[in-house]
């Protein structure tokens, strides 16, 4: 019986995201509780290190800093590719994610920032790089990981992977 989080424990919990003048980047209250298997890096750095030895019920607000979050944000990362270089057959929107294919077979999910006649700005960075971010938890349920849960590195079943 699970009393404290430690490492292969599924762990679920609530939570509340806001940057730092408090405005609300995500939240799971009034959803499911997210759900993640401690020890596995599911979750930001910055988080799970304050999830060890918790138990249900307790409650925790963590700040944590870009390089245990999201990472810096990459002004590298956001670039032009020339229309010509795109599907013409999609229509484009600022907003709207692309997946592109880099020559080293590598692939990149890039939003877009804007559109002209000619190219299309993206931004490869992750949404909250470079983000404090600032996190009201409260642990829901721990259990213990199946084997199989171990061997994959993450949950299965509600809130988790079905496959
Ligand atoms: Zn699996």
């Amino acid at each position: 019986m699970a009393s404290v989080i430690e490492k292969n424990q599924v762990v679920t919990f609530h939570y509340t995201l806001k940057d730092k003048d408090g405005n609300l980047l995500d939240k799971s209250v009034g959803g499911d509780p997210l759900a993640y298997l401690h020890g596995h890096s599911n979750i930001i750095p910055g988080l799970e290190v304050h999830m060890e030895s918790k138990k249900v019920g307790d409650k925790l607000q963590v700040h944590v800093t870009p390089d245990k979050g999201y990472g810096q944000y990459d002004p590298d990362k956001r670039f032009l590719i020339a229309r010509d270089q795109l599907p013409g057959d999609i229509e484009l929107e600022p907003g709207m994610a692309l997946e592109l294919h880099a020559e080293d077979g590598e692939t990149l999910l890039a939003a877009i920032v804007a559109i002209d006649k000619r190219a299309v700005e993206v931004d490869a960075n992750h949404p909250m790089a470079g983000i404090d971010l600032y996190f009201e938890v409260e642990v829901m349920s721990i259990r213990d990981a199946s084997a199989e849960e171990i061997q994959h590195g993450h949950v299965h079943g509600p809130g988790g992977h079905h496959h």
